[in-house]
């Protein structure tokens, strides 16, 4: 906690005692932690210097005695993400990833491929094709206005799906291009909330109902609205986090702002 844009700042300490770690502090919004076997943690190993020059990247058995995992449940009713505690938790020294104190250059490193991973393509082309069967389903498509919407959001998923192309053509060829791994984390981000609002715009007062269950994979109910309406406010709703998580857009901004533009 407090160490969320602010991340070097990170507390959770790790002191080493022989062959092991012991870990002391806290993880807050950790997605999905309630199934994860392993955790990666950014720790505290020195206090020395830059606050990004004492930072290690651990690998932590979820499993070890001492870690608490206590859910977050979120405005939704989703439980997606978690707090994680760590008290005098023993961490094998052969956990450590690279050398100590180096960790915040992994992370970067790692942080890039996150962002780019954000961007999810893949899912906005699918949820395009969604959004235009439910605007026709709903009698909305015929409506220029709303169609402009539609072929506005369209030809912003494929200048999205042709930078991320070049990000990896540039990758495989060996060259870094991962300082525009923040573009693609605003773009996309800003694309999959533009997606879940016009769902929720074309499905009227269908989308209004909230069914948590709807929000299941394979949910199969139609007892509100139209069957295929009902997830519709649940996912809007989720998709609030998506410009947060990943480092919120306005670091990833600042950040552009600094790699990319030079300013
Ligand atoms: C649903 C959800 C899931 C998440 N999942 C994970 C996860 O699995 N693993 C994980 O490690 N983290 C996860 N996160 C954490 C996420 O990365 C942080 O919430 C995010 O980086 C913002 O940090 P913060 O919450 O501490 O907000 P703060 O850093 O306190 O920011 C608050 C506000 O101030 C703005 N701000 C802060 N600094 C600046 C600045 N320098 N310039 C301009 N604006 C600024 C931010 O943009 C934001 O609007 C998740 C968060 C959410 C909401």
């Amino acid at each position: 906690p407090g160490s969320g844009s602010d991340l070097a700042s990170v507390k959770t300490r790790a002191v080493r005692q022989g062959d092991k770690y012991i870990v002391n502090g806290q993880k807050t919004w950790t997605t999905l932690g309630q199934y994860g076997d392993w955790i990666f943690c950014l720790v505290r190993t020195s206090t020395e210097g830059k606050p990004q020059t004492g930072i290690s990247f651990l690998l932590i058995d979820m499993k070890s005695p001492g870690i608490t995992v206590r859910p977050i449940i979120t405005l939704d009713g989703e439980h997606e993400v978690n707090e994680v505690f760590f008290d005098n938790v023993e961490v094998p020294a052969e956990n450590l990833v690279g050398e100590e104190n180096k960790g915040w250059t992994y992370a970067k490193y790692l942080l890039a491929h996150e962002r780019t991973n954000i961007a999810d393509v893949n899912r906005a082309k699918r949820e395009l094709e969604r959004l235009k069967r439910i605007a026709k389903a709903e009698g909305v498509y015929e409506d220029t206005r709303f169609r402009d919407q539609i072929a506005l959001l369209e030809v912003d998923i494929v200048a999205l799906e042709m930078m991320v192309l070049r990000v990896l053509s540039a990758e495989t060829s060996g060259k870094n291009s991962l300082d525009v791994a923040g573009l693609l984390k605003i773009r996309g981000s800003e694309i999959q909330q533009r997606y879940t609002e016009l769902m929720m715009l074309a499905a009227g007062p269908y989308a209004r109902p909230y069914v948590h269950e709807a929000m299941e994979a394979g949910w199969q109910g139609d007892h509100v609205g139209a069957a295929y309406l009902a997830p519709l406010a649940g996912t809007y709703f989720n998709m609030r986090k998506t410009t947060i998580y990943g480092g919120s857009n306005e670091v990833q901004r600042n950040i552009v702002a600094q790699t990319v533009l030079g300013s």
